[in-house]
């Protein structure tokens, strides 16, 4: 047996929730711990523990991403009412994927894995298109209110210099709903720097959308920032050819379905919420879609873009095969390791980043796959396999890629 590979920086490992927990340990026993000396920082995000702790874990898991600066997560719950009864919670606790990005302030990056059999449903795409989703505020830090008779919904800010601004936003006739939402300049800020920083580190133009024609204060601010930063990046943007295009939300839908792909689009919080699972749907599948969220000081926390798979969970609770799709978090965790090398300057870890995907490629190449891609493959005979065989396959290649 080869020695294993060295870390000298832990890595901050985030457990998560139902499927994407089991096959967590799958990926680990079978891809991760016989081929790294793992160093890792272990956090539990799962919902039992996250309400033991009162949630506490999952802040102190954003801390030690800020500390050590890579993480990579697992899926986890974000509870609504069932949950709640389901896991008898004593609150509803907030998305920890929220209260993470909020704490690092940072930017989610979405990107499919395109292997050549898979086509996308829109036949013009050629390249990858990066969703990137500004990660702060908006309806995700709402508050909200349901009038249940007529009266007056006014919008009201007090500036600490006494400056008082209020405005009707609405008189009620009857009963209706309210929603009040902020954003931060410093958090579009950030937003642009890490979506220009991005584009330059891939090569991809940028493109930017809001609804500014009539969000006139509000999304008009969005616009007026990243024209603003995108003065500091414009030398770097010519000198790789590259473009930075701002418009409209829905001429940029209309263009990106036109589009060959090969760029980043840049979305406000829910536009990227909605429309990151349209791309990723349309290039195939959410189980073949990967995330990472970059903070502007460069920390980066690496998890597959679906959620916890929970159908698939209760036919595995139930004793019944799963062939749930765990490309999306090997890509997590090969990704988290590569960069964990990348910044420690450690060659065999970055590698092994680097030959863990291959593997996964040679595996669906050879038509080895879940099940949710057989109907999705063309030009090959797919043999569908459960979780845990399509795992073993890509060991099988990774060991033969590292011997
Ligand atoms: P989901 O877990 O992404 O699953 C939705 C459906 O997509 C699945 O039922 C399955 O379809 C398919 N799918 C997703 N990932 C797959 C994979 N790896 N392999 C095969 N099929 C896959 O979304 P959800 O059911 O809406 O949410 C479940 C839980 O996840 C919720 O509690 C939610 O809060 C949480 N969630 C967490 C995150 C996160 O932590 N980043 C993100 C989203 C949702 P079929 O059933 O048709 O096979
Ligand atoms: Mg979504």
């Amino acid at each position: 047996m080869k020695e294993k590979i060295k870390m000298t920086t832990p890595l901050v490992e985030m457990d998560g929730d139902e499927m994407t927990r089991i096959l967590w340990k799958m990926i680990k026993d079978e891809l991760i711990l016989p081929f790294v000396d793992l160093k890792a920082e272990y956090y539990d995000l799962g919902l039992v523990h996250r309400d033991e702790t009162r949630d506490q874990v999952t802040v102190d898991s954003a801390e030690a991403t800020k500390k050590y600066g890579v993480a990579v997560k697992c899926a986890t719950i974000t509870p609504n009412h069932q949950r709640m009864d389901e896991y008898k919670l004593h609150e509803m606790w907030k998305s920890p994927n929220g209260t993470i990005r909020s704490m690092l302030d940072g930017t989610v990056f979405r990107a499919p894995i395109i292997i050549d059999s898979i086509k996308p449903a829109v036949k013009n795409w050629e390249k990858p298109i990066t969703s990137a989703r500004l990660s702060y505020g908006e309806v995700y830090k709402s508050f909200e209110i349901r009038a249940e008779e007529a009266g007056v919904a006014k919008l009201v800010f007090d500036g600490e210099s006494g400056k008082h601004e209020e405005v009707v936003i609405h008189n009620f006739k009857g009963a209706g709903v309210l929603q009040g939402m902020h954003n931060t300049d410093k958090s579009i800020r950030s937003f642009a720097h890490a979506c220009f920083k991005y584009a330059v580190d891939t090569k991809q133009d940028l493109w930017f959308s809001t609804k500014d024609t009539i969000s006139k204060k509000y999304d008009a601010q969005f616009k007026i920032i990243f024209h603003e930063v995108f003065e500091e990046y414009k030398e770097q943007f010519e000198k790789l050819g590259l473009e930075f295009f701002y418009t409209l939300i829905d001429d940029a839908v209309a263009r990106v379905i036109r589009s060959k792909g090969g760029y980043i689009w840049a979305c406000k919080n829910y536009d990227g919420d909605v429309m990151s699972d349209m791309v990723s749907t349309a290039f195939g599948s959410l189980a073949m879609m990967t995330s990472v969220l970059v903070s502007p000081d460069g920390k980066y926390e690496y998890e597959a873009a679906h959620g916890t798979v929970t159908r698939h969970y209760y036919k595995y609770l139930k004793g019944e095969e799963t062939s749930t799709n765990p490309m999306a978090t090997i890509f997590a965790w090969s990704g988290a390791l590569r960069k964990r090398g990348e910044m420690d300057g450690l060659k065999d870890l970055a590698n092994f980043g680097d030959q863990l995907e291959a593997a996964c490629f040679d595996t669906l190449n050879e038509g080895i796959v879940t099940k949710d891609l057989v109907a999705l493959m063309e030009g090959v005979t797919p043999k569908a396999v459960n979780s845990l065989d399509f795992i073993k396959a890509i060991r099988e290649r990774l060991e033969k890629r590292l011997a």
